[in-house]
């Protein structure tokens, strides 16, 4: 049986190849993970044409287009809100720095893959969806360096058809406490309670295999 968070990492991974981007589009695609990573947000089209010096303002919008059709971010009225793995809104995940800054994460499995995407040490604190406590899983150098309750878990609900966009599939992959604080919610939620359960060891392993190549 397939893992389903392989079937989702592999759809994310396909994305960008199967986008067919430019060599610039893909500047673009990396200039708005990097601009996002340093500040949380997302560049302006101004910003972008700075950074990466495209030759207009059509070419990045169309660019942005593209990107947005092959699912690797999403607009708002023209204006970026999340591209994989961040979130400009807030989300249950987010994301600490070692000079102290933050970022939000679309997902448990996308918070975990910032610390290979971008090769530096993170704190990551989440919520989780039982009792809404905080959960702190700190990695450093490829691993978990600390976690905190020890029995950290990651859930990913099963959906009939994971389109897995930003709107659709992300919500589903979280942190819960342990075990128990899953069962409990799953009784509460039974409409979601036939997913997949991973260590945070798997699930740590899942984010380096989806987000390692990402920048490069
Ligand atoms: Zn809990």
């Amino acid at each position: 049986m397939t893992r389903l968070m392989d079937t989702i990492g592999k759809s994310v991974r396909e994305r960008c190849k199967n986008a067919n981007l430019t060599l610039m589009e893909d500047e673009i695609r990396k200039c708005i993970l990097r601009v996002f990573a340093k500040t949380g947000n997302p560049p302006t089209v101004k910003e972008i044409i700075e950074i990466v010096t495209a030759p207009s303002e059509d070419v990045v919008n169309q660019a942005i287009r593209k990107l947005r059709m092959a699912d690797i971010l999403t607009t708002q009225v023209g204006v970026i809100t999340s591209a994989y793995p961040f979130s400009a809104a807030k989300t249950r995940h987010r994301v600490f720095f070692a000079d102290g800054h933050s970022v939000h994460a679309l997902c448990a499995t996308d918070a975990l893959g910032m610390h290979f995407m971008l090769g530096e040490d993170i704190t990551i604190k989440s919520v989780c969806p039982e009792c809404e406590h905080e959960i702190t899983i700190v990695l450093k150098e490829g691993r978990i360096a600390s976690r905190d309750p020890e029995s950290v878990i990651e859930y990913v609900k099963a959906r009939e058809s994971c389109g897995c966009t930003a709107d659709t599939c992300c919500p589903n992959i979280n942190f819960f406490c342990g075990r128990g604080h899953l069962e409990q919610w799953k009784a509460g939620n039974p409409a979601d309670n036939s997913g997949e359960v991973y260590s945070l060891e798997e699930a740590l392993e899942d984010g380096r295999m989806i987000f390692a190549e990402f920048l490069k």
